[in-house]
């Protein structure tokens, strides 16, 4: 099966261009858990409603608001490709939600 490359510079999760066109600097790239839901950036506060909880294990994605596909930062870090690893819905929750959520908390 095809998979889908995005490009990324130096094995940095931050760098990445989507394949629809989506950087940080534009809609902004989110960090996800392994079904792509949003997760909250602290370990030691509880998460707001609809963000889901930091991984323990650290395995942590990077979601794309606009398009939903979804790379996981380990593959990144380790190989400076970035494969899409799945795509979710972003208009459907949980994930719609912990988009919102995750925006209004860095407001
Ligand atoms: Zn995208």
């Amino acid at each position: 099966m095809y998979t889908e490359m995005a490009e990324v510079i130096d094995h940095d999760v931050t760098t990445i261009t989507c394949i629809c066109g989506n950087t940080v600097g534009k809609e902004g790239l989110i960090q996800a858990d392994s079904h792509g839901v949003p997760v909250h950036f602290a370990e030691d506060t509880l998460p707001p409603d609809g963000l889901a909880a930091w991984p323990e294990d650290e395995d942590l994605y990077t979601l794309c608001p606009s398009c939903g596909r979804v790379y996981r930062d380990n593959v990144i870090e380790e190989t400076g490709t970035a494969p899409v690893a799945f795509q979710v819905d972003v208009t459907t929750d949980p994930i719609a939600t912990a988009i919102r959520v995750h925006w209004e908390q860095k407001a």
